[in-house]
């Protein structure tokens, strides 16, 4: 009798198992995704659908700048959207001309353009680069190897990473790498239909790699000697990550001979609008004697979301919250404490990690070579891999950078007190490998 009656069904239905069936049928399997279903989050805490919490220090890839389910950002997406969601940039708005106010206040005097992602903002930069040199023949943008810049076709062509070309060839021409924070190699690699180069102020995907003051500075003065625009990808280290708005402001901040340092163009994503799909450049007002900000003049350039005065309204409200709280100087100091906290975890943990590197909210901890560290050489995968399972399994959301990096990107609002929960955490996952 026994084995004819069917099983019951569980009790508790299996929504995550049904999830990831919906996944596994109907979504492109572009993405490599952790065996996680996440369901709602607060502040810097999410939970899956099973109800488990996890303390989010990815911070969704350095882009929910407030954390999660800010109330401040649904009051902004409410009242602006009961007003206007959507118009076109066939008129005006005044959400998109504060928000440009704003940006260049930031910045310096220029202007800005916006779009909706950060390999759309860097593809602006790169035909605002093409225009300027048009009329000279000059065209080639030179950028960073281990640097990312989008999925775009362009931005694979500008990406310094051979895995993301791969398999999409042919590429858009006119982009050739050199190696980061490198001056010699900049110079050299220069020909005569070089128009611009575009760094990261902060590699991010590359592995968390600051520029340094003195590659920054001798851009700038190469760029000005051979009539070069210097373009900085903000993307992922802009936004007060580094502890001020854009990374060389951090970087450069009482370096002797940096006053007035400014790029000619900064692309900008991910934190600025929280969440809220969000890209912008900004272009400087003058370059080389031409008006640049105004490079882009009436029908060269478009995309019929861009500024919509929902988008802008949310990231208004982010610079707002972040200039009331003094968020800037919270990521300066507390950044500056977790830099400290990781160094301390190297030196404790010597088998397993060699080093941490970043700025602000901005950190990594690279590891050792796998076959060197005791509890992942039995895996074939890599360390990072390995370290940022452990950690989901030790309720800790982190992010992997290539193979030896593991990256923190918490929100620019993260208490303290929940990035030591956080270190503890990350100790443990390390002594449990050592
Ligand atoms: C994420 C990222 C991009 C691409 O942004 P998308 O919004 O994914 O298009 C470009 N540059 C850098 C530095 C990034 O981190």
């Amino acid at each position: 009798m026994k084995e004819i009656v069917p099983t019951p069904p569980p009790l508790v239905h299996n929504a995550h198992a049904e999830i990831r069936d919906l996944f596994a049928r109907y979504v492109v399997p572009s993405y490599g995704r952790f065996d996680l279903a996440l369901s709602h989050g607060s502040g810097s805490e999410v939970w899956d659908v099973s109800g488990r919490r996890y303390l989010d220090l990815g911070g969704g890839i350095a882009v929910c700048s407030l954390g999660h389910a800010n109330s401040e950002i649904t009051e902004a997406l409410v009242e602006q959207s009961r007003k206007l969601v959507h118009v076109s940039n066939l008129y005006y708005q005044a959400p998109q001309g504060n928000l440009a106010e704003r940006l260049v206040r930031l910045i310096g005097p220029g202007r800005v353009f916006f779009c909706n992602s950060g390999a759309e903002a860097n593809e602006g930069l790169y035909k605002a680069a093409r225009k300027f040199g048009h009329d000279e023949g000059r065209f080639e943008i030179l950028t960073a190897w281990n640097s990312f810049h989008g999925r775009t076709l362009g931005g694979i062509s500008a990406t310094g990473q051979e895995k993301v070309k791969k398999g999409f060839e042919p590429l858009v021409p006119g982009f050739r790498h050199i190696p980061f924070n490198d001056l010699a190699a900049a110079t050299e690699a220069i020909s005569p239909a070089t128009v611009a180069i575009l760094i990261e102020g902060i590699q991010g995907e590359g592995g968390i790699t600051p520029a340094t003051a003195e590659y920054l500075l001798g851009l700038r003065r190469l760029c000005d000697e051979r009539r070069l625009l210097l373009l900085v990808d903000g993307v992922q280290c802009g936004h007060f990550r580094s502890g001020e708005f854009q990374s060389f402001q951090r970087i450069l901040s009482g370096v002797p001979g940096a006053e007035g340092f400014l790029p000619d163009g900064i692309a900008m994503a991910k934190s600025l609008g929280g969440g809220f799909p969000m890209g912008a450049f900004w272009l400087r007002e003058t370059a080389h004697g031409v008006r640049f900000g105004e490079i882009l003049g009436p029908g060269t350039h478009g995309t019929t979301y861009g500024g919509t005065p929902l988008g802008c309204a949310v990231a208004l409200r982010i610079l707002d919250v972040v200039e009331r709280d003094g968020l800037a100087a919270h990521v300066r100091a507390t950044g500056d404490w977790l830099h400290g906290r990781l160094e301390a975890l190297v030196r404790e943990f010597p088998t397993v990690a060699r080093g941490a590197r970043g700025l602000g909210f901005m950190q990594g901890i690279e590891l050792q070579p796998r076959e060197g560290i005791p509890g992942m050489a039995g895996s074939d995968k890599a360390p990072s891999m390995q370290a940022v399972l452990r950690l989901h399994e030790a309720g800790v959301l982190t992010i992997p950078s290539g193979n030896q990096i593991v990256r923190l990107l918490p929100a620019l609002n993260i208490r303290r007190t929940e990035l030591e929960e956080g270190v503890e955490r990350i100790a443990a996952v390390l002594r449990s490998f050592a």
